[in-house]
């Protein structure tokens, strides 16, 4: 399968084929990319006529290019395999709900305000302690574990988040296992001490803030319905200064109500943040803040925007050098190849512990329907079904997938989406496709540009 595909910069237009089961990428000129869109998929109206211009003698040439190009397997290569279903042998990382309790309250939170819809509860140290155990037993021969700390808001429950960093690190070595520890923190209580000791146990810490101060103080208050972002930039830049180069990021949320999104990107940009993430929202279709297919031309627009900014602000380099994780791409190695099918491993090698102990398929499936319930920390997998259903999901198990171009950098997309949009675990999702294949043209574009240009 090629992708054919055009960006336009300052006047300049780039043509693009990606060879999607190879994973080359090539930038041609334009009679080559309207004889390749023609061979391997279909000209609009307009390279229709282009097309017709070209001589017979231009054509043949480009022909013989391209079935060069299919000989070396770098255009329109077969695929390596045809079918996939994940291992269920080895869970590698554990999302610890350490508390259903927030200090926060946003207007967007799918988690009920943090509390996921059922009373407040912080998992015990036990708990705790009992989800280490079963990680370490459910990973086979695999090393490397990881544990996320999430919530509601985790730093309300340090003295479980403590204990089992505690536990872990005393038991690592006699099992042969190196944990790694992740926390997601809405910042409220990043106070010194808090700090200090995240930036010392944690590997990864994910910091929550929207972006523009009118975006952030829109839609995230506190539990007395005050403005949050002063005191939330304040801390999270607090914890920047001493995090030097360990990994980081500050993770934005965008709605209905900001679609001009990339100034908030570029506004946390300009607060001192190099690692910046900025996701769409997960809201029903009522929601005056959900992202609707009405929105989706107006999203792409602001992706084609950001994407001159943040290829301005590299070039730049210095200060306002950064990465967004959406278009982080790495053409010469990119995602393994279980990653390449499969995604985020919901279900099988990721799973999400609930402050009770009970295990689900990931954090979206926490406090919801109890079919996808799996079993517990205590008890083990019960309900090894739903387990076994996840593995089947992959690109090649669902038809809509194995026609896309963006297959192997999606993996398949976000099944709790496809439950919540489109009825079911293998549905489509079509809203998060149209995002998803634009964000992979517009990263294929940055790589590219990049690269010949930026030398
Ligand atoms: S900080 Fe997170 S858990 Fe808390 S209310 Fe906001 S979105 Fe929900
Ligand atoms: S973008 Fe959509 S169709 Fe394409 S691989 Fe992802 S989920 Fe499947």
């Amino acid at each position: 399968m090629v992708h054919c595909f055009c960006y336009d910069r300052a006047g300049k237009k780039y043509n693009f084929l990606w060879d999607v089961e190879s994973g080359s990428l090539h930038i041609v000129d334009y009679p080559a990319f309207l004889c390749a869109k023609n061979r391997y998929s279909d000209l609009t109206p307009d390279e229709e006529k282009d097309f017709s211009e070209l001589t017979d003698q231009v054509k043949a040439e480009i022909a013989q290019e391209l079935d060069g190009g299919e000989e070396a397997g770098v255009l329109n290569a077969k695929p390596l395999i045809d079918f996939f279903v994940k291992s269920t042998k080895v869970v590698k990382a554990l999302c610890l709900h350490i508390c259903h309790d927030c200090n926060l309250n946003c207007e967007y939170c799918f988690a009920g305000g943090g509390n996921y819809n059922t009373e407040k509860d912080y998992m015990s140290e036990e708990t705790g302690r009992r989800a280490v155990d079963f990680l370490i037993q459910n990973s086979g021969k695999r090393k490397n574990l990881e544990i996320d700390f999430f919530g509601g808001e985790p730093l309300l429950n340090m003295k479980t988040v403590k204990e089992v960093v505690r536990y872990a690190r005393e038991i690592e070595e006699k099992y042969d296992k190196k944990f790694a520890f992740t926390m997601t923190t809405n910042c409220l209580l990043l106070n010194d001490e808090n700090i200090a000791w995240l930036n010392e146990n944690m590997e990864n810490v994910v910091l929550s803030i929207d972006g523009r101060k009118c975006t952030h103080n829109a839609v995230r208050h506190t539990r007395s319905g005050k403005d949050s972002y002063d005191i939330i930039l304040k801390n999270a830049q607090k914890f920047r200064a001493v995090r030097g180069d360990k990994k980081y990021y500050v993770r934005a949320t965008f709605t209905a109500k900001n679609l001009d999104f990339c100034d908030d990107i570029l506004s946390l940009n300009d607060a001192g943040f190099d690692q910046i993430s900025a996701e769409p929202v997960v809201l029903s279709e009522d929601s005056p803040m959900a992202l609707r297919e009405e929105h989706l031309d107006a999203i792409c627009k602001e992706y084609e925007k950001f994407t001159e900014k943040y290829l301005e602000r590299r070039k730049e380099g210095g200060k306002h050098w950064f990465n967004f994780f959406h278009f982080m791409i790495d053409l010469e190695h990119g995602p393994c190849p279980d990653k390449r099918l499969t995604g985020c491993g919901a279900g099988t090698e990721y799973m999400a512990v609930s402050p009770l102990g009970e295990l689900y398929p990931c954090h979206r499936f926490v406090g919801g329907d109890e079919k996808y319930r799996i079993g517990s920390v205590y008890t083990g997998i019960e309900n090894p079904s739903v387990r076994d259903d996840f593995a089947k999901l992959s690109v090649l198990s669902k038809p809509h997938c194995k026609e896309c171009f963006a297959k192997y950098n999606c993996g398949g997309g976000c099944t709790a989406n496809a439950i919540q949009y489109a009825g079911k675990p293998d549905a489509q999702y079509k809203m998060g496709c149209e995002l998803t294949k634009k964000r992979l043209e517009c990263s294929l574009a940055i790589a590219a540009i990049e690269k010949t240009e930026n030398k």
